[in-house]
């Protein structure tokens, strides 16, 4: 039987969109207090600067179709951690248990009897729609708001459209841009008018963001001719139309 080591534990963290001043003061004090930091790609440049040089930094990877480590490996090897008594920090983009595997990781720890803590973060749809100017929901436009994930299995979609085709709702939409093409298109099939405003931000809250505004029907072909880096969020619904006169941030294009 493994001896467990009573001071070792695992902090889940959501990490924000990118923007460091997004951090929660939890988040920042476990960065600096950590022994060892576990963090992927969508962790942005400037949070993962925040660890102090000291600490051990182990990066897991996850760019779409490129999993340094397996889901699997990563669950076993903060147990690992946990069990030779580190105060282990796994870092997420935007919040830990919104589509980020958040909860399959600390089942693993649970099973295990390991301690483990959540520190919630700023979701992508969150901290992008605001700094895109994008209220999502607003009385003149929306009385509702629906995430979901566009991630394609078996290239397709499998959504249940006629719940994101509805009037007075904005529909956010995670990993969708490799099926940006099938999204509006259903949407339309569905009953939703091809001019439904819809957005596009690319690297939300960083200094890379750039937004891109179209309808359902002309999105697809602007995203294509603004060659979009990931990560990017797709926002669907009237209260698009607000970025015109709500958009603050304006980062200077990267040189
Ligand atoms: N747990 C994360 C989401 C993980 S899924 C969260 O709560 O935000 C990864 C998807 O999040 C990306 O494909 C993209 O759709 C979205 N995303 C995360 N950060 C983003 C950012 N800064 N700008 C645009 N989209 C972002």
């Amino acid at each position: 039987m493994t001896i467990q080591n009573p001071t070792g534990k695992v902090y889940l963290v959501g990490a924000g969109p990118g923007d460091p001043d997004l951090l929660t003061v939890r988040a920042l004090k476990l960065i600096q207090s950590a022994t060892v930091t576990l963090y992927d790609n969508l962790v942005s440049p400037a949070v993962v600067e925040l660890i102090p040089a000291s600490v051990q930094r182990i990066y897991v990877g996850k760019e779409r179709g490129n999993h340094t480590l397996p889901q699997e490996e990563i669950n076993h090897l903060l147990v690992r951690l946990a069990r030779e008594g580190h105060q282990v920090l796994r870092l997420k983009g935007g919040d830990p248990f919104i589509f980020g595997r958040g909860g399959e990781e600390i089942e693993t720890l649970a099973a295990s009897g390991i301690a483990f803590e959540v520190v919630p973060g700023i979701t992508a749809a969150s901290g992008v729609a605001a700094y895109a100017g994008i209220p999502l929901t607003h009385r003149d436009h929306a009385q509702s708001c629906v995430f979901v994930t566009g991630h394609l299995k078996n290239h397709t979609m499998d959504l249940d459209w006629e719940s994101l085709a509805r009037p007075h709702q904005t529909v956010v939409v995670y990993m969708g841009l490799q099926g940006l093409g099938a999204l509006c298109s259903n949407l339309i099939r569905h009953g939703l008018p091809a001019h439904t405003p819809a957005a596009i931000v690319q690297q939300g809250t960083r200094p890379q963001q750039h937004v891109v505004i179209g309808t359902l029907q002309n999105l697809p072909e602007r995203a294509l001719a603004a060659k979009l880096q990931a990560p990017t969020l797709i926002i669907v619904g009237g209260v698009v139309t607000l970025h015109q006169v709500l958009h603050w941030f304006n980062p200077r294009p990267p040189a």
